[in-house]
């Protein structure tokens, strides 16, 4: 009995040493640990014997079978730990490869700008308003002092879609709209901030510093104590908001047919800071805008008591600001969708 329990030994040995695959290491553990198994026809004779065989015969098929059993696990750890291998070499991926880059849009730099300044005007309590491209004559000319066949028309030359449709030269139409529509308000101290935003348009030959499509932003406010001093806190507030904290102002006399009086804005150079450079052409000066004190005419063509209601308005060309805020030479560049261009503008106001 001893030697047919090394004779099973041997066996198991030998093809445990032989197997390649999985499979056959299942069947060595059927043929050698289950109910099949060799050992159990010696077990069930151990009684049969006598006591010290039965004590001999009974440790050494105790060995074996703990022999066969500890290979069997060693075997089949190994085989789980070379599937695990294998799966994660097939599986594996390598970090230090270069992504694909998702690509991200980026805010246009003249939206920057009208974000930028609605932002300071909206937090002191300026409403933002959009409105129509397409306007009536009425409150885009005649109604901010520009009767039918008033010279100062030539000033700003116009697609006309008809006799009494336009496509709007300026924002300032809406601040015609909204003073009739402030005039109609039963209330009587009428008192009104807006900014308007939006394209205007010109029929200008396109350069570098002219296009026929533009941008800009109108504000006005209107009250029962507004002053030419509110105008000038306003805009000086605004400027150095937009540029920094240090610029100043310079009003020069203007005219503009629909506020009396009206000014050109300059700031102070915040490139130079009034030292001079190519910037301000040496002056220590930019011109930024026009400004001035609602004309009482307009007043009263939009249905408004000018003895009551004063005003100021301000109208700023936002590719002018965007020009100078980011140092771009022509207008066009912003036009052309050029995404080169564009992407220069992503870390803005972060
Ligand atoms: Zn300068």
């Amino acid at each position: 009995m001893l030697n047919k329990l090394k004779d099973i030994l041997e066996k198991f040995n030998t093809k445990i040493n032989e197997i390649e695959t999985l499979e056959q290491l299942e069947q060595i553990k059927q043929d050698f640990s289950g109910k099949d198994s060799p050992l159990i026809p010696i077990l069930k004779s151990i009684k049969s014997a006598s006591p010290e065989e039965r004590q001999e015969v009974g440790k050494l098929a105790n060995d074996v079978k703990i022999e066969i059993s500890t290979k069997l696990n060693a075997k089949f750890d190994t085989f789980q730990k070379n599937i695990l291998k294998e799966k994660l070499a097939s599986e594996k991926i390598d970090v230090s490869l270069v992504g694909t880059d998702i690509k991200f849009g980026t805010k246009h730099p003249l939206n920057l700008v009208i974000e930028e300044i609605s932002d300071i005007f909206t937090e002191i309590g300026y409403e933002m308003v959009d409105g129509q491209e397409v306007e009536q004559d009425l409150f885009n000319f005649q109604n901010l002092n520009l009767p039918i066949g008033h010279p100062a028309r030539d000033m700003q030359d116009t697609f006309y879609i008809n006799d009494e449709i336009v496509m709007r030269t300026h924002c300032t139409n809406m601040t015609a709209r909204m003073l009739t529509e402030l005039s109609k308000q039963k209330t009587n101290e009428k008192n009104l901030a807006a900014i308007s935003y939006g394209n205007v348009y010109r029929r200008d030959d396109d350069d570098a510093t002219h296009s026929h499509q533009f941008m800009q932003i109108d504000g006005f406010a209107v009250g029962q104590k507004v002053s030419f001093a509110n105008l000038k806190w306003i805009l000086k507030y605004m400027c150095q908001r937009l540029f920094n904290e240090n610029v100043n102002i310079r009003l020069r006399p203007s005219f503009f047919p629909f506020t009396e009086p009206s000014v050109e804005v300059d700031v102070s150079c915040f490139k130079c800071e009034g030292k001079g450079c190519s910037l301000c052409k040496q002056s220590g000066w930019i011109e930024i805008l026009g400004a001035g004190m609602i004309n009482e005419q307009v007043m009263e063509l939009n249905g408004l008591d000018p003895k009551t209601t004063t005003g100021l308005a301000f109208g700023i060309g936002v590719e002018r600001i965007a020009m100078l805020k980011f140092g771009i030479n022509n207008i066009r560049s912003f036009y052309e969708n050029n995404v080169k261009f564009l992407d220069q503008f992503k870390f803005y106001g972060e």
